[in-house]
């Protein structure tokens, strides 16, 4: 009767802490694909040396992500060769960059692509080209199987991520009466992707507000319905709705056609489309290739990158807009763009955790939790027994100012991640150290643009989606959404403004 709450607590989590470290095993790993070193050389405007050579080229494209991997594809698929891609790391891809371990291969950021709507003419097209998309019908291999999602709330699974246990009858006429709006928003015809095509004064003064204002200001009060709609932009925009423009936030949901198959997936997640794309315009990249000064010239640009200076006449800026300031002479403040910081870790498992009563989903979530859950490489494996598997975690540090959370990012060393991470997992998986053998995390302080108050109709965002000259950007942050179709959309146009200068 004596031992008070507070000590009983005390001596038994002693007791698991002395329980949990008899069976757990080692977990190997580090941090890894770090970029920060060679970003903040240019945001520190520290002197490289001077070329050593000069190379006449028509076309550079600076970054090989997805925007600028799209515009070589366009080129190429154009017939026209004459161009360099120049990627600062040695590995191509951007966020949808893939690794691979003796298991399986798998994602480093970006691992889905929605089944592209109509209005995503160029995306369809190359999903033909890729054999995605046959005599108009979806590879099936390709489309996430069965069970896609699941959501861990109040102690047991649920199938799907939108909750739909505990809910009240007020929480049921909320999710009802948003979902209602949202379906009046799609018909508008002005929430589209990509963005561009659709986006319409009409709708912008929902720009100038917060999804989490408006959706207070229309009386959405229900716990459950809030949770969601802050995963939803934590999980797109790495944003809370609170950081979000409303009319993102409405985007989001409004979109696409709420009965569409898919998502399409790969082991490897969007890295699959990456390595497709390489096949084709791998023999004009150039990797390990650092950009760090744009000059004008009376013919085009010169573009500087390691001991070469490019003289060019056109320039595709397909690396992140933040770094044009740093990159060209006299280039004006950029407003309106804001980046949110993400880890994420790929965890090596040499069994899966016990189920409870769950089968093992392509996507998992947890309730509550400020991370966003894991995806399971072996998912989409056809194997008929799969016993080991590769766990992508993600979690965008979202809470708080990103200044402020890029820095604990560089701050708190691996083993600081890696336990927070277990933690996560530990929440719902009670024996996950006992499954895990490695786990290796990368950091990404500018991962990805966030659609704050303000971003969607910008002045400035829209005046450099529109420029015709010798220099066009390309990077998904001129959508200021980021995600596969956005990075395409981009990578094309530009490639296409340049055919139609070179060629007429
Ligand atoms: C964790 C995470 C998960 C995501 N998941 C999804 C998803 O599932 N589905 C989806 O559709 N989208 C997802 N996204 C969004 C993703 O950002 C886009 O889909 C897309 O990959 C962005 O491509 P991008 O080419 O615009 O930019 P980036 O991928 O950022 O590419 C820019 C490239 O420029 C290079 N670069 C930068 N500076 C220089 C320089 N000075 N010189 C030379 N090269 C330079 C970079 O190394 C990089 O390769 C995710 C993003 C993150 C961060």
């Amino acid at each position: 009767m004596k031992l008070g709450r507070r000590k009983f607590l005390g001596l038994g989590s002693a007791a698991l802490v002395g329980l949990s470290l008899k069976t757990e095993r080692k977990v190997e790993g580090s941090f890894v694909n770090d970029s920060f070193q060679m970003g903040h050389r240019l945001r520190d405007r520290v002197s490289f040396p001077a070329p050593k050579r000069t190379e006449k080229v028509p076309v550079v494209i600076v970054g090989g992500g997805i925007a600028g991997l799209s515009a070589a594809w366009r080129l190429r698929k154009r017939g026209f060769t004459d161009f360099v891609l120049l990627e600062m790391n040695a590995q191509p891809g951007g966020n949808a960059r893939w690794g691979e371990n003796e298991i399986t291969a798998y994602p480093w950021a970006a691992h889905y692509v929605p089944v592209p709507g109509p209005r995503a003419e160029y995306v369809r097209e190359l999903f033909e080209d890729l054999g995605v998309l046959k005599n108009g019908q979806w590879e099936e291999r390709y489309l996430a199987f069965s069970p896609q999602e699941r959501l861990f709330l109040f102690g047991r699974w649920q199938e799907g991520i939108e909750p739909a246990i505990g809910l009240t009858p007020k929480d049921r006429d909320q999710f009802q009466r948003l979902e209602d709006l949202f379906g009046e928003f799609r018909k508008s015809g002005a929430f589209t992707v990509p963005v561009e095509l659709g986006r319409s004064s009409k709708f912008q003064d929902l720009d100038r507000i917060s999804f989490s204002d408006w959706l207070r200001q229309r009386g959405f009060d229900s716990r459950l319905l809030n949770w969601y709609m802050n995963y939803a932009c934590r999980d797109d925009y790495g944003a809370l709705a609170s950081g979000t423009s409303a009319w993102a936030g409405i985007h989001y949901f409004s979109s696409r056609e709420s009965e569409e198959k898919g998502p399409l997936t790969w082991p490897e997640g969007n890295g699959w489309i990456t390595r497709r794309l390489l096949e084709r315009v791998g023999e004009n990249i150039r990797t390990g290739q650092m950009v760090h000064r744009i000059t004008e010239t009376r013919r085009g640009a010169s573009v500087f990158a390691g001991d070469t200076e490019f003289q060019a006449e056109f320039v595709i800026f397909a690396a992140p807009t933040f770094l044009a300031p740093y990159l060209l002479e006299n280039f004006p403040r950029l407003h309106d763009f804001v980046y949110s910081p993400w880890l994420t870790a790929n965890l090596t498992l040499d069994r899966y955790p016990e189920s409870r009563g769950a089968e093992p989903s392509w996507d998992t979530v947890f309730l509550e939790s400020p991370a966003l859950g894991y995806v399971d490489a072996m998912h989409q494996s056809l194997r008929t027994h799969v016993d080991r598997t590769v766990w992508t975690f993600y979690w965008a540090l979202a809470e708080g100012a990103p200044a402020e959370n890029r820095q604990l990012l560089l701050e708190k060393d691996w083993a600081y991640w890696k336990e927070a991470v277990l933690h996560e997992l530990q929440r719902v998986h009670s024996d996950i150290r006992q499954c895990v053998s490695r786990m290796d995390i990368m950091r990404m302080g500018h991962a990805m643009i966030r659609p704050a108050v303000g971003s969607i109709f910008s002045e400035q965002r829209l005046r450099m989606s529109r420029l015709n000259g010798r220099m066009l950007f390309a990077n998904s942050d001129l959508s200021a959404i980021s995600i596969f179709e956005e990075a395409q959309y981009h990578g094309v146009k530009a490639a296409q403004k340049v055919l139609k200068r070179l060629h007429g």
